[in-house]
């Protein structure tokens, strides 16, 4: 048989008995011993595992035996059941104790457990004690090991250090939690000082806000106020601000509109609703009260102007101010002398520029025809803001009145009246 280089020598801790007599088909051509896990490679040829992986991976990734290229272990089978438990029952001898006729695969079992010439550890190694001599040896280091006997105590104690060791740990986690969570903590806290700090910079403008709203309501309607009482009143109003200023159902004219104008402009960042309605304002009160009072940033929301003997003059004016307006909602025109002219131009205001108002009361303006029919269907259409429109009792027919509703039947929420 051919010897190779390699000397696997793993099996040192017990010898052969009776090598020589060992079948040579036994033999592992490279380290010259029998079998150890053994392996065989694609062209038949068996080795040790360990033998033939050292040799391709230090000498040539080919066969020992006849050289046939291996490429990688990946390519070695386990040899058959028998011929493994031939090698198994190979008799040996214990190079520790010298103990014949031991079988090979029962020699781990032998060394771990039995062989009296083995060094080992003191059974109380787990507690501390460094005591290691041979097995044999072993029954009389008990007799003065310092340690076994302790083993309840020392057992317990390691227990203990261990749950305390445990308890740190969980001191240590708990601890980086709570500094995290008081770190968030104090980013909420800086937060809402941030917030509380901006609503006390308000609060004091809000107050005086709401403490104008409170008493905000000023109510002077059905009292027969003419122009000339309507001074005395004023000076009266100038005290306060207003979001309401009720003056319907008197009998003021342009000339009370020229005095009213200082109050309306008093009143100019309070008032959102007006009440106009029933008095005799005419054209030129309608003309003051837009250049002087509505051309400027103004808060009303509502202006009721029905039964003032307005014409399509004053809706001219009206007109100029929707055009630009940003807060008016609902105007009240009812029972004027408003005609065609001036409702095509309402129409058309609405149609093309004013994108704020949402309810138009034109009711009892007889002079308004079918004629503006068609103003009133386009403005519908391309108008999205206005949900009321009142024409009720103006000079409409039936096909005119049907053509209106027509424009508004697809328009949600949409409230015509005719
Ligand atoms: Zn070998
Ligand atoms: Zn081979
Ligand atoms: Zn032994
Ligand atoms: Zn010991």
């Amino acid at each position: 048989m051919k010897k190779y280089l390699i000397d696997n020598n793993n099996n040192s801790n017990y010898e052969y008995e009776d090598e020589k007599s060992i079948d040579s088909e036994l033999m592992c051509s490279i380290c010259s011993k029998p079998f150890s896990e053994p392996v065989s490679t694609t062209c038949d040829h068996t080795f040790c595992r360990e033998c033939i992986s050292l040799w391709i991976t230090k000498k040539k990734k080919s066969c020992p035996t006849c050289r046939q290229q291996i490429k990688s272990d990946g390519e070695f089978t386990q040899v058959s059941r028998p011929l493994r438990n031939m090698l198994d029952r190979l008799p040996i001898k214990c190079s520790h104790c010298g103990q014949k006729g031991l079988q090979r695969d029962n020699y781990n079992d032998h060394i771990n457990k039995i062989c009296l010439k083995k060094k080992i550890t003191c059974t109380a190694a787990d507690i501390k004690c460094d005591w290691s001599g041979l097995r044999e040896e072993l029954q009389k280091h008990l007799t003065i090991c310092k340690f076994e006997p302790l083993r309840p105590l020392l057992t317990e104690l390691i227990t203990t250090n261990q749950q305390f060791i445990n308890q740190k740990q969980k001191l240590i986690t708990d601890n980086e939690q709570l500094t995290e969570q008081n770190k968030k903590h104090n980013i909420q806290i800086n937060e809402l000082t941030n917030k509380l700090s901006i609503v006390n910079n308000v609060l004091p403008s809000l107050e005086k806000f709401t403490e104008g709203q409170s008493n905000s309501i000023i109510d002077f309607s059905q009292q027969n106020i003419t122009d000339r009482s309507l001074t005395n009143i004023i000076q009266k109003m100038m005290n306060k601000n207003y979001s309401v200023i009720q003056l319907q159902g008197n009998v003021i004219t342009s000339q009370g509109i020229t005095d009213l104008i200082q109050v309306l402009l008093h009143n100019s960042k309070t008032l959102i609703d007006l009440w106009l309605s029933n008095n005799c304002i005419s054209d030129l009160g309608v003309g003051t009260l837009f250049d002087s009072y509505l051309s400027i940033n103004s808060t009303l929301k509502q202006l009721h102007l029905g039964s003032n003997c307005i014409s399509d003059r004053g809706v001219e004016y009206i007109t100029f101010m929707l055009e630009v307006n940003s807060t008016l909602t609902d105007l009240w025109l009812y029972n004027n002398k408003i005609t065609d002219i001036g409702a095509r131009n309402l129409a058309l205001v609405l149609r093309q520029d004013n994108r704020i108002l949402k309810h138009l009361d034109l009711q009892w303006n007889k002079s308004i025809t079918d004629s503006s029919v068609e103003y009133f269907v386009a403005m519908l259409k391309s108008n999205q803001t206005l949900e009321r429109l009142n024409l009720r009792k103006c000079g409409l027919s039936i096909n005119g009145k049907m053509q209106l509703l027509q424009a508004v039947a697809e328009k949600k929420d949409f409230k015509l009246y005719i």
